[in-house]
């Protein structure tokens, strides 16, 4: 069991606004690289960036010391995404799993593209509104193979296992039989929705069907080998921050950890944050108090 908080830095929808996250020792830690991917055996973790229903795109910060979630921008505008008819805002709570990367050396077998160069990106269909920076355990049920602008960016279809239904939904056909039209639209939106900003329909693999549980969790796995060849510099990240504790780590501690022989609990000292000059990475004043959800 753990439990993080996230502390939010400078007002939402500005240039300057961050969304930090601690552990459950109140320690600044990556969203990226330093929340496990598995909360338990099948259950991964997922780190809200998008609540449904919001249109600012907000996600982690790949490059930045200590990866806070930050609202993208182009062109030095903040990014929004349009409520394409006739939906509002994302219509999923949006985000990613941790540890894991799409690396945009390798060409998926699947797609033939090359990844996208972010952690894997969640749609979360269960029933309540999540908040941005907020971390859940969630169940996979299957995956969809978005190709946007020649790049592969898997999009995995989960249910938060919070959710009073979690019980029904065991893989996509479960989907299909339960949130009918969920799927079409969720293909529907990923198709269409930079169409307003003059650019070209996104495409898919499979001719936009969905794979399986099965089929999620094998892509889901690669993914996370990438991010171990990531973070031990066996690829390399071309700006990528891992700027966090495997950095101090001995090379054996470090594929100890990535094992998951070694955790936090078993081995507090090699774990300590000790890297981390936090003061340094942080930017703006803390706005509010720092939230905090329920017990992971
Ligand atoms: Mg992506």
């Amino acid at each position: 069991m753990s439990s993080f908080t996230s502390e939010e830095r400078a007002a939402p929808f500005t240039l300057e606004y961050r969304v930090f996250l601690k552990n459950e020792k109140g320690q600044y830690i990556s969203p990226f690289h330093d929340i496990p991917i598995y909360a338990d055996k099948d259950v991964f973790h997922m780190v809200v960036e998008v609540p449904r229903w919001s249109n600012a795109k907000m996600e982690i910060a790949t490059k930045d010391p200590l990866n806070p979630i930050k609202q993208d921008v182009k062109k030095g505008k903040l990014r929004y995404v349009v409520n394409l008819f006739p939906y509002k805002g994302y219509i999923w709570n949006y985000g990613a799993i941790p540890q894991t990367w799409e690396d945009p050396g390798h060409s998926d077998k699947h797609t033939g593209c090359c990844g996208d160069n972010d952690p894997i990106d969640v749609c979360e269909i269960g029933s309540k509104v999540c908040a941005r920076g907020e971390i859940i355990r969630v169940k996979v049920l299957g995956i969809l193979a978005m190709i946007d602008e020649g790049e592969t960016d898997w999009k995995v279809i989960a249910i938060n296992v919070d959710d009073p239904d979690v019980a029904n939904y065991n893989d996509i056909s479960d989907v299909e039989r339960l949130k009918p039209g969920y799927l079409e639209a969720t293909v529907d939106w990923f198709r269409r929705y930079k169409v307003p900003d003059g650019k070209p329909e996104n495409e898919f693999a499979f001719n936009a069907e969905f794979k399986n549980k099965d089929f999620a969790i094998d892509i889901i796995k690669s993914t996370h080998d990438y991010w171990k060849a990531l973070v031990t510099k066996k690829t390399d990240g071309k700006g990528i921050s891992c700027y966090h504790h495997h950095v101090t780590l001995p090379a054996q501690y470090q594929q100890m950890w990535i094992n998951g022989s070694i955790t936090r609990k078993t081995d507090e000292t090699s774990l300590e944050y000790k890297l981390i000059p936090a003061a340094s990475c942080l930017s703006g004043s803390i706005r509010g108090k720092s939230s905090s959800f329920p017990k992971l």
